[in-house]
């Protein structure tokens, strides 16, 4: 069986790896944070002294990072990951980033004789712990074909965008919609709450009318409605806003070099931007129901 070197054992990567050693796959693991090592090695993995040390021997290298820069940072230049990496292995870089950094990343890594995919996820953290995600995958068939039987112990749903950038081109536009889709739920219940209403009984309504999406129905931004989502336990865990906030910026670049128009989409990430500097960057996105709340006094 495969070994995986896996970087970046964050809300997502930490259940993600821990459904890898599930399955079986031995893992050397690397983080910055002690704490997230820490939990890891509780579950059987080996833990690194560096990302380097985690690729040594390696035959499959996984990373989990916030944003293009952290990807950039730990593959490319002077320091950077791609010398170290056995020839042979293949890298599947799970982040959300931008389709041109996952291009460039994976032309470095082509030139070293390494095939790197682009895989972004969407399930959130409930998908990471039950090996439910969706992989959005873009890079070269036979990549992808290596990477199955990996992706297919973390996740359901395996599609194949296209060519190498193409798994985060589709996977930013499902995040802009997603973020759209939650302003405009938690609107609709702080106008519901404004108004009189009991949140439960409008969010079991709007769940059987047309106003249904994946927002209300399995990640409900009001407190208590739901069980196990980031808005019942005071929007801790989850999809950070300032994530969501890296994410609708790069829907803005994609709608620039695609000469393509996003009002709505602009508009959520001034929404997300203006609750971020109040202070809400590290809370979940959801939590974009309190500038609501406020606006409405
Ligand atoms: P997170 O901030 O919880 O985790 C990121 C982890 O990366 C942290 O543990 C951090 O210490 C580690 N890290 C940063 N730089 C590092 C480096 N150089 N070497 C080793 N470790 C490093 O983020 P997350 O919520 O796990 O999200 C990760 C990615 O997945 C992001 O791109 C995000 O947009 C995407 N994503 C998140 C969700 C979600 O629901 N949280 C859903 C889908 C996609």
């Amino acid at each position: 069986m495969s070994h995986i070197a896996f970087i970046g054992l964050g809300n997502m990567g930490g259940p993600m790896a821990q459904n890898l050693l599930k399955a079986g796959y031995t893992l050397s693991v690397f983080d910055l944070s002690p704490a997230a090592l820490q939990a890891a090695a509780d579950l059987g993995a080996t833990v690194a002294m560096s990302a380097m040390d985690a690729v040594r021997h390696a035959d499959i290298v996984i990373s989990m990072l916030p944003a293009s820069r952290h990807v950039e940072a730990l593959y490319l230049g002077e320091a950077g990951l791609l010398p170290h990496i056995p020839q042979g292995a293949l890298v599947i870089d799970c982040s959300t980033i931008a389709a041109q950094t996952a291009k460039t990343v994976s032309q470095a890594a082509a030139a070293r004789g390494l095939v790197m995919l682009d895989a972004p996820v969407s399930g959130g953290t409930a998908g990471a712990a039950a090996a439910t995600l969706t992989f959005i995958v873009g890079g070269e068939d036979a990549g992808l074909e290596r990477a199955r039987p990996v992706l297919s112990k973390m996740g359901k749903n395996i599609f194949h965008a296209g060519p190498s950038g193409a798994g985060q081109t589709a996977k930013i536009c499902n995040n802009m919609l997603l973020g759209i889709q939650m302003i405009g739920t938690a609107e609709a219940l702080a106008l519901g709450v404004a108004n009189g209403l009991d949140p439960h009984v409008l969010s079991d309504i709007m769940s059987k009318s047309s106003g249904r999406n994946w927002a209300l129905e399995l990640y409900n931004p009001y407190p208590d409605v739901m069980e196990n989502v980031p808005a019942s336990r005071g929007y801790r865990g989850g999809f950070g806003v300032d994530l969501m906030l890296k994410d609708l910026g790069l829907a803005t670049e994609a709608a620039l070099s695609g000469q393509a128009s996003i009002p709505l989409g602009e508009m959520a990430r001034n929404l997300y931007g203006l609750h971020s500097k109040a202070g809400a960057g590290g809370l979940d996105f959801s939590s974009i129901l309190q500038l609501l709340q406020k606006a409405k006094g």
